[in-house]
């Protein structure tokens, strides 16, 4: 089964429902799933050559899989991409992309706001295999310029962060990398390729959490690893066949369906991201809100011209309050105040979520740590949903309203 023949120049919204792998001979509209663990090979002789790599063709789903095949063109076509890989998570993508470039010895330049799990996988197991990293300021390019050293092979950032925002520049830190002899992995997981595409950028690489907005609707686990036909060919899929960190053919169904709503998606939840920040920052019991769609966040222009002009669907917001102790409990008070809002640090969802990170995502770091890292006891994080703007702004209002009663 190979990829369909489409006309050329189809524009993105026309490939997230269109490409995928060819319709099986029984014409079904929806995408097949093929749930099997092994393909039958016709005779013994094609069988040799499939296992040869002298021919194509699927033999064993750890290997490849016609719905995995699919879910991989549909991705790369809307990241503009030659080709991506699968995998079974976000953090197994992050983690195949380190296999496949790094050795002992070498170097990472990463930010020092990415994912807690993309820090500790740098800075804990990397290290145990002789890989240093060194962590620097989302936003300061001369940082990431200074860090480089003769054995720094990949640069790794993460635009907007978690959860406070922070957007770094793709083209300039493409650009450090480059210069360095280097190569610039860019986790897209927040924008998706239908706000933001890195390659576009100078990127080399693009990760994605497919478990976010690319399912969108909460339900599997995924990720994947987009760029050059030859990364996946020579080095990538190598060690995924060998090491086994492949997405279940249902998940990549899953995802591959997903990705048909994914632009209307995103560009609902950022419409809605967008009015509740605005309505947040009129709101007498809120101290600041960070939103990138917003003029008050620092690093807004860039933003606009990055992320095709919205700003995500994540916005973060700390209620007003005289100390940190304060702080927590006002947080925690609008927070199970919610009935609509789902508390849960999960993002990427139809449904809206509400977290606290100083004390969830974030709750391993120190104090001060925390402190560094601007995550205040009093700050809370929204993944905006597509329920009605109107339920939502009475849900966080219940508890907002509160505050000035509360201790
Ligand atoms: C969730 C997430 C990941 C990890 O993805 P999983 O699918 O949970 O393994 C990586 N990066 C970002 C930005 C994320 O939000």
């Amino acid at each position: 089964m190979t990829a369909q023949k489409l006309p050329e120049n189809l524009h993105r919204d026309t490939l997230a429902v269109r490409v995928g792998i060819e319709r099986s001979q029984y014409g079904e509209n929806s995408e097949a799933l093929y749930l099997t663990s092994s393909f039958v090979q016709p005779d013994a002789e094609t069988a040799r050559k499939r296992f040869a790599n002298e021919e194509d063709g699927y033999t064993y789903t750890r290997v490849g899989n016609p719905t995995v095949t699919g879910m991989e063109l549909r991705l790369a076509a809307l990241e503009g991409t030659e080709a991506a890989i699968a995998t079974a998570s976000g953090m197994a993508a992050i983690l195949l992309l380190g296999m496949g470039l790094l050795r002992s010895g070498d170097h990472v330049v990463c930010s020092q706001s990415v994912f807690g799990s993309t820090l500790r996988l740098f800075a804990g197991e990397f290290a145990k295999f002789g890989v240093e990293t060194t962590f620097v300021s989302q936003t300061d390019v001369a940082q990431w310029r200074a860090a480089l050293r003769p054995n720094t092979k990949l640069l790794f950032a993460e635009t907007p962060t978690n959860p406070l925002t922070d957007i770094c520049d793709i083209a300039a830190l493409a650009a450090v990398a480059h210069s360095g002899g280097a190569l610039l992995a860019v986790d897209n997981c927040f924008c998706t390729p239908a706000l933001q595409r890195p390659i576009t950028l100078g990127a080399d690489f693009v990760i994605h959490s497919g478990t976010k907005y690319l399912d969108g609707q909460g339900r599997v686990m995924a990720g994947a690893i987009c760029c050059s036909q030859k990364y996946v060919n020579d080095v990538f899929w190598p060690i995924n066949r060998t090491v086994g960190m492949v997405l279940s053919p249902f998940n990549a169904w899953v995802v591959t369906k997903g990705m048909e709503t994914l632009a209307i998606r995103m560009r609902a939840q950022c419409d809605g991201a967008l009015a509740l920040a605005q309505w947040l920052q009129a709101q007498p019991n809120v101290a600041h809100v960070y939103y990138p769609g917003l003029a008050s966040h620092p690093q807004h222009e860039l933003a606009m011209r990055q992320q095709s002009n919205l700003g995500g669907a994540v916005v973060s917001f700390d209620v007003r309050a005289a100390d940190a102790a304060q702080a927590r409990r006002r947080a925690f008070h609008v927070i199970d105040s919610t009935l609509v809002c789902s508390v849960t640090t999960n993002l990427g969802d139809t449904k809206t979520t509400i977290a606290h990170p100083a004390t969830t995502s974030h709750g391993r770091l120190s104090e001060d740590q925390r402190q560094a890292a601007g995550i205040g006891q009093g700050l809370i994080r929204l993944a905006v949903g597509l329920e009605h703007l109107d339920d939502l702004k009475a849900d966080l209002m219940r508890g907002l309203q509160q505050l000035d009663t509360l201790q």
